[in-house]
């Protein structure tokens, strides 16, 4: 199959969140598989160019009423992919559009003025690339808002007969990673996209008066998925659907899930290069030592009788960070007061939340923080810790938790997203279960479920010791997920046929 990826974001060359990873992860998985895939991107200021190879030319894209526009294309290959069936990565080359600091905005700007104009040039230049290198893609694969009028473009205006330079054979997928940003903008914009007014109208772009790239993307697509099944139900009823879920739930014979996977090299206790002895399910050591080594890391006092709660996390409300550390009512303080556990934490994000995690290690002695991101020691946390907690209010896919199984490191977890789909929640009469579950959006849930976790840690050492193993042996290799997206290929090819 021939499959284009387009993305505004991809590791190594750039990235502002899991949509990066997710996007390099898949291509190199699926050219694994067999397949031919290319990825087109922005060459944002931050890209080398001296690094990247020039393809001759220009390329010409069609913008507003019969006007035309013109950008470079670099391109390189993917590191990591196959030799034998290399990924090759295209980057859309734009002085105005994208020559400047930011992916989608700088601190004084944090939403370019021109997204809009930005990334509907960029999905109109996927085609004429696609025309300019003589490669015609089976699939033409979106992800997120920045990509979402790549389907519009092909069902509007692009899917004309092969012999006339068309894409009469390509089908669109597009994925949602997070719902939350739909790019929603003045619909003043919509004249340069180059679409007619009909199409504001038949392919959904309107909203509220405004233009809403995502909700045009998710009615013209021919398929849609988002990062986990669960989230798919979720995000059709009011509480998660960000004011999309009517159009998902219109669209539900056509939407689905497909859970990410994880990066086995990286994710791996017996191949963790930061963690000081490597570890695997036949043989446990390797996780006490661990355990000892973050205690020193945080300055908490060596006990391995004593369960460690972990946590690694943005500091957003997304995460749950209200719940557990809000002033006078969030559940950190008591569950610290009243149970013989140690918690660590390292994240960073809302001032407010770095301002109470660092009152709260000042007035406990069993809990810990560090502010600011560090890979070394998020693989430390997960290693170390007994339990991984996460409170999140929502939760597309979410990486941590399976990251936490991995490592024999119990998740505590709201049920909600991908979390539900990974967790398995614990029962007390069987012993069966991975972690530990709740379902209310309050403190006292959260406060509830880590006293259950502990008491299982201190009266059920057996189940403990069981739901480690268990955890241990899942997999949540990328190869099953590319696997299910080739399915999802598969079906939309026929249906077109
Ligand atoms: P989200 O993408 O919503 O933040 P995920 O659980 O899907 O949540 O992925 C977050 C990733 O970012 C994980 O790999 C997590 O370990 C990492 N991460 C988040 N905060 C930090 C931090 N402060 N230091 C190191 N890694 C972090």
């Amino acid at each position: 199959m021939k499959i284009l990826m387009v993305a505004s974001e991809a590791v190594p060359f750039a990235k502002t969140g899991g949509l990066a990873d997710m996007v390099s992860a898949l291509s190199i998985n699926l050219a694994k598989l067999g397949h031919e895939v290319k990825i087109v991107m922005p060459r944002y200021y931050s890209i080398d160019r001296s690094k990247l190879k020039q393809l001759p030319g220009a390329l010409g894209v069609p913008v507003g009423c019969g006007g035309e526009e013109w950008s470079g294309v670099y391109t390189t290959s993917m590191p990591g992919a196959p030799s034998k069936k290399p990924v090759q990565v295209y980057f859309i080359d734009h002085e105005i559009f994208f020559g400047k600091d930011g992916i989608y905005g700088i601190p004084s700007e944090p939403d370019f003025l021109d997204n809009s104009r930005r990334f509907s040039f960029f999905c109109r230049a996927a085609f004429q690339l696609c025309r300019k290198i003589d490669w015609y893609p089976d699939i033409l694969h979106a992800h997120d808002w920045p990509a979402a009028l790549a389907p519009v473009y092909l069902k509007f205006a692009e899917r004309i007969p092969a012999s006339a330079g068309g894409f009469e054979k390509t089908v669109s997928l597009l994925t949602i990673h997070n719902l939350g940003y739909q790019g929603i903008y003045s619909k003043d914009n919509f004249a340069y996209m180059g679409l007619g007014w009909d199409v504001f109208y038949e392919a959904g772009f309107e909203d509220w008066s405004m233009l809403n790239m995502l909700k045009a993307g998710l009615y013209s697509a021919d398929k849609i998925n988002t990062v986990s099944p669960n989230y798919a139900e979720e995000t059709k009823i009011q509480a998660h659907g960000f004011r999309l879920d009517g159009v998902l739930r219109y669209r539900s014979a056509d939407y689905s899930g497909i859970l990410n996977g994880i990066d086995t090299a990286v994710w791996n206790p017996a191949k963790d290069k930061y963690i000081p002895q490597k570890y695997s399910a036949k043989d446990m050591e390797g996780k006490a030592k661990a355990k000892e080594a973050l205690q020193r890391e945080f300055g908490l006092p060596p006990n391995a009788k004593v369960p460690i709660v972990g946590m690694v996390t943005r500091l957003t409300e997304q995460k749950g960070v209200g719940d557990l550390f809000g002033p006078a009512y969030g559940s950190a303080w008591s569950i610290c007061r009243d149970m013989d556990l140690q918690m660590v934490i390292l994240g960073s994000g809302d001032p407010w939340c770095e301002y109470e995690i660092g009152s709260l290690a000042s007035r406990l002695s069993n809990f810990r923080a560090k502010i600011g991101y560090s890979e070394e020691i998020s693989h430390l946390i997960e290693a170390g810790s007994d339990f991984f907690l996460m409170p999140s209010r929502y939760e597309p896919c979410g990486l941590n938790q399976m990251y936490s199984l991995a490592y024999g490191t119990l998740p505590i977890v709201r049920r909600t997203g991908g979390l539900a789909d990974t967790v398995e929640n614990y029962s007390e009469t069987s012993g069966s279960g991975t972690g530990f579950m709740f379902e209310d959006l309050t403190p006292s849930a959260i406060y509830n479920t880590v006293g259950w976790a502990v008491w299982a840690w201190y009266n059920r050492p057996k189940h403990i010791e069981a739901m480690r193993l268990r955890g241990m042996k899942m997999d949540f290799s990328w190869e099953q997920s590319a696997q299910k997206y080739i399915e999802l290929y598969e079906k939309e090819i026929e249906a077109l046929d």
